[in-house]
């Protein structure tokens, strides 16, 4: 596949080390989220991921977003979970227990989402206030049905303009039911969200990731997580390994590089620590960002800083696997390229 590839590609082989790292003993298996420095980390990251992009104005916006997510994030109630027999139901069906498509949602995520529009309001751009006010106004059913094509991945009557906001709300709530439901099981000696039979999926709320992120943990260098695209939960998965398809037989890696002909916009992160793992056997490809190259990497906004690389490898041919509810249309499963915002390139 290599031929049909642009000059700034290049295809990275598995080297012996990280082959290795596929016969590793037992890892942790499931990273919950962490609300206390989750949505903050992702707004630092995005400010610097900003500084020198070509999609400065966008990133910074997506920055104050997370951070009224931070503020927003603990005020969220005590929410209705799911009881002891409702987790052992859909352990035994090897299913997640918070599935993003059926759980029943509090309209405590409504009070969320006002929360989130009223901390960014005055720092949003002339542009964005008349679509951030009529968000104030919505109706609950209006936004019950913009939660249920977001969380199903249907476009058809989806408000773009209002869709991250919505979508901003969706993850708070999400993040506070995984925690919620992991105080109230895991007190009891029970772990509420264990190994799920689709290891596509999150094993908590079953939604698809936003991409991969290798980690140390546990004292062992380079272990490959899987990042929710909703709830924010990390799960394990072996390296390579298509983490659409399952299968390891074709997989390569690309990358941006620096120079060669002409200068790329900056994506802000040190080069080699974002990569896209494709897969010749079912032509989808995720990306991957590597903490050993980079330790400020956060799946989510070097996600959204990273578009020319998807621009780059479905000019290939390649759909992407991976969700990021902030950019949607990132995964057609038509094969059409996916519209994206202005890189700056020209
Ligand atoms: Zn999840
Ligand atoms: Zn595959």
């Amino acid at each position: 596949m290599a031929a049909g590839l642009p000059a700034q590609a290049t295809i990275k082989v598995m080297s012996p080390e990280e082959i290795a790292a596929r016969a590793g003993g037992e890892v942790q298996h499931l990273r919950l989220p962490d609300g206390a420095t989750l949505f903050a980390e992702r707004a630092l990251r995005l400010r610097q991921l900003a500084a020198s992009h070509a999609m400065r104005d966008y990133l910074i916006f997506m920055a104050d977003l997370a951070q009224a997510q931070h503020l927003v994030l603990p005020t969220v109630p005590t929410l209705p979970l799911p009881t002891g027999a409702q987790i052992a139901g859909a352990r035994a069906l090897g299913r997640p227990p918070l599935p993003a498509a059926d759980w029943p949602r509090d309209p405590a995520w409504h009070a969320a989402l006002r929360s989130i529009v009223t901390e960014l309001l005055p720092r949003a751009p002339e542009g964005a206030q008349p679509a951030l006010r009529a968000l104030l106004k919505a109706e609950p059913d209006w936004l019950e049905r913009q939660a249920d094509c977001l969380l199903t991945g249907v476009t058809l009557g989806l408000d773009m303009a209002a869709a991250p906001l919505v979508a901003a709300a969706l993850q708070c709530y999400w993040v506070a039911l995984v925690q919620q439901t992991q105080a109230r099981h895991g007190a009891e000696g029970m772990p509420a969200f264990l190994r799920i039979e689709d290891e596509t999926v999150c094993p908590c709320c079953g939604s698809r990731p936003t991409a991969s992120v290798t980690r140390e943990v546990g004292g062992v260098a380079g272990q490959r997580y899987l990042h929710c695209s909703l709830c924010a939960t990390e799960w394990h998965m072996v390296r390579i390994q298509c983490p659409h398809c399952l299968s390891g037989r074709s997989l390569a890696y690309q990358q941006l590089q620096a120079g060669e002909g002409h200068e790329l916009p900056g994506t802000g992160a040190s080069i080699g620590a974002v990569q896209a793992e494709t897969c010749d056997d079912c032509g989808h490809y995720l990306k991957i960002f590597h903490t050993d190259r980079d330790p400020f990497v956060e799946p989510a906004a070097d996600d959204l800083a990273s578009v020319t690389l998807d621009l780059l490898v479905s000019d290939t041919g390649m759909r992407r696997h991976g969700v990021n509810l902030m950019l949607l249309f990132g995964e057609p499963d038509d094969g059409s390229p996916p519209p994206l915002p202005d890189d700056g390139r020209p």
